[in-house]
């Protein structure tokens, strides 16, 4: 029996629509060298439309991808709603990727047209040789005139110029939801990124799901700090959300160094955030040196890679609460956010998980032979996961065999469905046929007042097979040694998972999003460049 409901197509065009009537007064703030610059959703939907108009001048349609080299601002938010709207796939390529790869996902996406920011301009243009099919550059903002007089190939064009002679209405067209409407590359730390392409029904949900009171709990209420990159899984979604729910967007640019984003919160007072933990790190001791004004902030998510207990506490001191999550570019990105469930007796061991899975999101453990895991707390295994805004298979790969996607994480998850990740599968330490957790030895190493950072990676043992080596950041050179903090695991872990090797290092080598770079630590210790002392 079919039902008698409308088949209205879920698509980012109904968003734009939305968000531009129902909220038009909303308001996307974007950070400058001195406060900042404002326009309301009704504004970006006209300049959406603006850009749409001069996109299809250039010989932008349908299927076409438009690719964006940009930070969070609301011109990138523009394009968010033009290219997808138009039929087109907008491509935010990953400014913080080493050059080689940029060029290999913008090639490989088959990018003809790239908008840049004037201020990313003169670092994108050694890129522009390697871009043959590149036949437009639309320049975002003030650049300089010498690198834009230099550059050969392409046509340049200046965004607002661009814009300008345009209607400030479109006849967006009816896509199939199922129609490709962006995509994003996975920061690719093992061999070439992989695409995975959004369609528009993927996102109209997950956009939905983001919006969630258990979710990111967001309304028409609140301003939101997107400080995850547009460039990075579509800022989780928050672009599209924003329109959904009305909550105005606060876009720090450029300035995500902890002083001139500690400036920009104190203007824009945001009441919520997102980011991955650095920045949150970096934005709370440079609160706690200056005594700087966050005091608009209640909540920030965060997620990207493991929080460590201490920085919660950090921001606890502050009132601001952090609330952990769990995602992959893969999965759109919403997998898990934890917010403790009514009546928890223990609540920071709740939020200290990655928390639950949102109605549509499938999750699956299985053991090493492949075996279904029970959700008992205990069992450990990897995670698959399946759900309308997981990917099916990588661009131009063939889809996954089974439907599940391997998420490569490993962990547990609990009869009333938390999920605590132990690691990514290739960075579990086996050390005489147990697994030892890196993340968990980092989150106490995190713990310890004199530690700033630390990251843990397996490293060959003649007799265990692998052990743990410990490299450690100190808050001040030489405040604890290396016997006090083995003394600190060892009181609060089996006496065989504390690491013997240890090493002292400057920083932790991140990759192009702010995670650990667990890949580059493995090949300094491979080859000798790390100053490994060996305790006990
Ligand atoms: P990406 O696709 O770049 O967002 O990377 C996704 C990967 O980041 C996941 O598969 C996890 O390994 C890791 N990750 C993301 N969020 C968390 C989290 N809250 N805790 C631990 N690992 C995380």
């Amino acid at each position: 029996m079919h039902s008698t409901m409308q088949d209205v197509p879920l698509s980012v065009r109904r968003l734009l629509e939305h968000g531009s009537t129902v909220h038009s007064g909303s308001r996307v703030l974007t950070a400058m060298p001195e406060g900042y610059t404002e326009a309301s959703f009704a504004e970006v939907a006209a300049n959406a439309a603006r850009l749409a108009g001069a996109l299809r001048g250039l010989g932008v349609g349908e299927g076409d991808r438009v690719a964006t080299f940009m930070w969070n601002n609301q011109q990138h938010l523009e394009a968010y709603y033009a290219v997808p709207c138009m039929g087109a796939v907008i491509h935010p390529l990953n400014i913080r990727l080493p050059g080689e790869q940029i060029a290999y996902t913008a090639n490989h996406a088959g990018d003809q047209v790239i908008i840049v920011d004037g201020s990313l301009l003169a670092p994108f243009t050694g890129l522009i040789p390697h871009l043959p099919q590149v036949r437009h550059l639309i320049v975002n903002g003030p650049a300089d005139p010498a690198v834009v007089a230099g550059i050969t190939g392409p046509e340049v064009h200046d965004y607002a110029a661009l814009i300008a002679g345009q209607p400030d209405s479109y006849d967006w067209p009816d896509v199939d939801e199922r129609q490709a409407a962006a995509m994003c590359y996975t920061s690719g730390t093992t061999g070439h990124p992989k695409g995975v392409v959004y369609s528009h029904r993927s996102i109209y949900l997950h956009s939905l799901a983001i919006a969630l009171p258990d979710v990111f709990d967001l309304s028409a209420a609140d301003c939101v700090l997107a400080v995850v990159p547009q460039f990075h899984v579509l800022a989780w979604g928050l672009p599209y959300t924003a329109f959904v729910t009305g909550c105005w967007l606060a876009m720090p640019d450029r300035f995500l160094a902890p002083e001139p984003l500690a400036g920009f919160v104190a203007a824009a007072r945001p009441n919520k955030a997102a980011g991955v933990p650095t920045v949150w790190q970096g934005l709370i001791r440079y609160a706690d040196a200056t005594g700087a004004d966050l005091s608009s902030l209640t909540e920030a998510v965060v997620g990207g890679s493991a929080c460590p207990p201490s920085l919660m506490a950090d921001y606890d001191r502050h009132g601001i609460t952090l609330v952990h999550a769990w995602g992959m570019t893969e999965m759109s990105p919403l997998g898990t956010l934890s917010r403790p469930p009514a009546g928890a007796r223990d609540r920071e061991a709740y939020r200290l998980t990655q928390g639950r899975f949102p109605a549509s999101v499938e999750p699956r453990l299985i053991g090493p032979d492949g075996s279904v895991l029970p959700h008992d707390g205990h069992s450990v295994g990897e995670l698959l996961v399946r759900g309308p805004w997981i990917t099916a298979g990588y661009y131009q790969e063939e889809p996954f065999a089974d439907g599940w996607l391997r998420t490569g994480d490993v962990g547990l998850i609990s009869p009333d469905g938390y999920l605590t990740l132990t690691d990514r599968a290739k960075d579990v330490i086996k050390s005489g046929g147990e697994w030892i957790s890196s993340v968990e030895l980092e989150n106490l190493l995190m713990g310890h007042p004199a530690v700033l950072e630390a990251a843990v990676v397996g490293v060959p043992d003649e007799r265990w097979g692998e052990r743990p080596l410990a490299t450690v950041v100190l808050k001040e050179k030489g405040s604890v040694a290396f016997a006090e903090l083995q003394d600190y695991l060892a009181a609060r872990l089996p006496k065989w998972q504390v690491p013997e090797r240890w090493a002292f290092v400057d920083e932790v080598p991140k990759t192009s999003v702010g995670k650990i770079d667990k890949k580059v630590l493995r090949a300094r210790h491979a080859a000798g460049e790390l100053d490994v002392t060996t305790v006990g």
